[in-house]
């Protein structure tokens, strides 16, 4: 049995007139994540997470940002992808933790929508998954409302 384990980070401006897309759940705010794809930075870090416990590389080499195919993608279909990717070479994921720094609005009402949703891109249950919500206390990026960002780690088996 080989078991690997990766981490992942991902941050985007927030901007108005951008719709804010986390863990692929749309949340009612006064701006958004400015990106090339839906700028989804929770998928975004666990994709990286996946990616990195595989050894394949980033989401960068996967989903370049001046391809026009992933223009306004939908991160969950990203994922999935990389959950097929993970699959086909003989890995399972065993969990993903994660924690998104925002300093508003509060993330808890839509904490089980977004574990429901990466689980359903992913292919495990819901349980395997672990969202968590930070502010940065009025300090930096985050603190200061220019941008949200997110950490992962993942944890994937294979036999052999
Ligand atoms: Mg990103």
């Amino acid at each position: 049995m080989s078991v690997a384990t990766g981490i992942g980070w991902d941050s985007h401006r927030l901007v108005e007139g951008r719709p804010f897309i986390l863990g692929g759940v749309r949340i009612e705010h006064d701006r958004g994540p400015a990106g090339h794809s839906d700028a989804d930075v929770l998928c975004h870090a666990v994709i990286d997470a996946l990616l990195g416990a595989a050894g394949l590389g980033d989401i960068g080499e996967h989903f370049p940002d001046d391809d026009p195919r992933w223009k306004d993608a939908d991160s969950l279909v990203l994922l999935r992808g990389v959950c097929s990717r993970l699959a086909a070479d003989g890995w399972a994921v065993t969990n993903v933790d994660a924690s998104v720094l925002l300093e508003r609005p509060k993330l808890r009402p839509h904490r089980a929508a977004m574990r429901e949703g990466l689980a359903g891109a992913m292919g495990i249950a819901p349980e395997r998954i672990n969202v968590k919500a930070t502010t940065g206390e009025g300090m930096g990026f985050v603190g200061r409302e220019e941008g949200v960002g997110a950490l992962a780690v993942a944890t994937i088996v294979r036999s052999g």
